[in-house]
């Protein structure tokens, strides 16, 4: 099992044999079924949005057969995933679970040690189990995308009564993106917090049910979170403490209208002013979803590549030139996409006051969808403020030749001086390394995820380098005046998890003393978030 049709050798789990694998495969295709266990013995083709390999990471920010799993499983319900865990444990053999894998930009499928199984999940576990159309809540199985849960409303006839919140892409996991904690546009954007009840796997195989749902007969997992006793649902996210296998999830009932609305503001100091001006209105929810305040260059990579932008020597946009080209976009220097919700005779009061309250920027122009053209952006988050998927977000993808995404994502205080100080920041960093900076805020209640996107072209081994050694020197300049990500690429999870270092390291050493006692052998995903296992602690896995 050495070699590849193309020669390419198969990657062994750490601290196992050639031989010790072959019998461990063989068993654990006994368990599942010889087609539901597959050696990584495939050529790597990064593929696209559309067809995202379990082979490694698309986006590829180390080389391109780092991060690679030696095997890929497909279990098909709770118990099967159990088995799974438990051969890991008799074989010593590190698993990393997916739901679907995408999580583009932040490590895709691919494992954080090389050589681990790839347990994917969302392949035969993906029904929606539940819809409480009076709750306004369901339960999914970790295979549910943001597109088939919209689907499956539509198709049972309740899509028009309860609407789903969507990320950029609607391919990803409704289940993976709210373990990572990701966000999105309405005012269930924050997904994790919308979540209500789990059930998981335990790294020894054991089953849990949490909040409600450990109480036979329940009705209300899906309606409390909290059940009796320590609050669990926490330590499962962003962590390798347990797989999970069901998620409740609220919904969002129709609000009777909505009105979404855009701002434009001319000056890229107008950030201060504007942010300080959208603190009352969050805090006060006054706006009600998830809205972002995006940088007009970033929004006109939406319409424009690179090569058609006005360039400086150093080969980044030239901002003073591209203005003219973003002034005909009508986004301005900083563009803030927001939305309203309920009927008329409530958004257009509020819409009023927003203008009243965001005009202490001078020069600030309001739009609705009535004001732009069709091919305009607010059309397309139209739909995603409506839970409705688009696509819309892959344009970016033209912006460079094989474009590749990596995140910086800095939290920030929803205050001017901080947002211009670290966009400043940013900025700097990144020309200094060659990159242009290309920052959004997605603004919450209390705080801000400042998400900036690095392009880069995979195909080119320097530039990936060059991506890497920024984005570690942007951790290190955020930590120092403390600053922190939120999520990160699963190359810089060790630095990221340094940086939360506070009293000593005392967050980290919770988090080992939770890991031995949950995973002794340490099988499941080790590294991730920062958390490895004794057996791998102290041995140079950290990068
Ligand atoms: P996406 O929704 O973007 O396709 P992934 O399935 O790739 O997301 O998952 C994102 C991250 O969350 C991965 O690091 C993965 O290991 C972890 N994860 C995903 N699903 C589960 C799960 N059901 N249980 C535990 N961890 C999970």
């Amino acid at each position: 099992i050495s070699k590849t049709r193309d020669e390419r050798p198969i990657v062994l789990p750490p601290h196992t044999s050639e031989s010790a694998f072959e019998t461990a495969l063989r068993e654990l295709r006994e368990l599942l079924g010889e087609e539901w266990v597959k050696c990584n013995d495939v050529a790597l083709v990064d593929g696209d949005y559309h067809a995202v390999p379990l082979s490694h990471d698309a986006y590829h920010i180390l080389e391109q057969d780092d991060l690679v799993p030696s095997a890929v499983c497909w279990p098909k319900d709770t118990e099967q995933v159990a088995t799974v865990v438990k051969w890991a444990n008799r074989h010593k053999i590190p698993i990393w679970p997916i739901s679907i894998g995408r999580n583009l930009g932040y490590g895709g499928s691919a494992p954080r040690v090389r050589g681990s199984v790839v347990v994917d999940l969302g392949r035969r576990m993906n029904r929606v189990l539940d819809v409480s159309e009076q709750n306004a809540a369901c339960l999914v199985e970790p295979g549910v995308q943001y597109i088939t849960l919209y689907e499956h409303l539509q198709e049972i006839g309740l899509g028009n009564k309860l609407w789903i919140d969507v990320p950029d892409l609607p391919g990803g996991s409704v289940m993976g993106n709210a373990l990572d904690r990701g966000v999105g546009y309405t005012p269930h954007g924050d997904h994790w917090s919308q979540h209500c009840g789990l059930e998981v796997v335990l790294p020894d195989g054991d089953i849990v049910r949490t909040g409600m749902g450990a109480l036979p007969g329940t009705d209300c997992w899906q309606l409390f979170p909290y059940g009796f006793g320590p609050y669990h649902d926490g330590i499962f996210s962003q962590s390798n403490y347990g797989i999970v296998t069901k998620m409740g999830v609220w919904l969002m009932p129709n609000p009777g209208g909505i009105r979404p609305f855009m701002a434009t503001f001319p000056r890229e100091e107008d950030l201060a002013a504007a942010v300080d001006a959208l603190r009352p209105l969050m805090v006060q929810k006054i706006v009600g979803n998830v809205p972002c305040l995006r940088l007009g260059v970033q929004d006109a990579t939406m319409y424009h590549k690179k090569t058609e932008f006005p360039l400086r020597e150093n080969g980044l946009i030239d901002r003073k030139k591209a203005q003219t080209m973003i002034d005909k976009l009508g986004t301005g220097a900083w563009v803030f996409y927001g939305a309203l919700y309920g009927p008329d005779e409530i958004t257009a009061p509020k819409f009023d006051y927003i203008k009243k309250a965001l005009s202490v920027v001078s020069g600030a122009k309001f739009y609705e969808r009535k004001d732009v053209p069709s091919n305009h952006y607010l059309n397309d988050y139209a739909k995603f403020t409506a839970g409705i998927p688009t696509w819309r977000e892959l344009d970016r993808m033209q912006f460079i030749p094989n474009a590749s995404h990596l995140f910086f994502a800095p939290i920030s205080a929803i205050d001017g001086k901080d947002a211009l100080r670290q966009s400043h920041m940013c900025r700097n960093r990144m020309e200094e390394y060659g990159f242009d900076y290309l920052g959004t805020f997605f603004i919450g209640h209390r705080a801000m995820h400042h998400v900036i996107s690095f392009m880069y072209d995979k195909t080119d081994p320097e530039m990936k380098k060059r991506a890497l050694s920024c984005i570690r020197a942007l951790i290190e300049d955020a930590a120092k005046i403390g600053v922190g990500e939120y999520r990160t690429h699963l190359a810089l999870q060790d630095q990221v998890a340094g940086t939360y270092n506070w009293g000593d390291g005392a967050t980290m050493r919770l988090n080992e003393k939770l890991k031995d006692a949950l995973d002794p052998n340490g099988i499941l995903q080790p590294g991730r978030s920062g958390i490895w296992p004794k057996r791998y602690r102290g041995q140079g896995w950290e990068l």
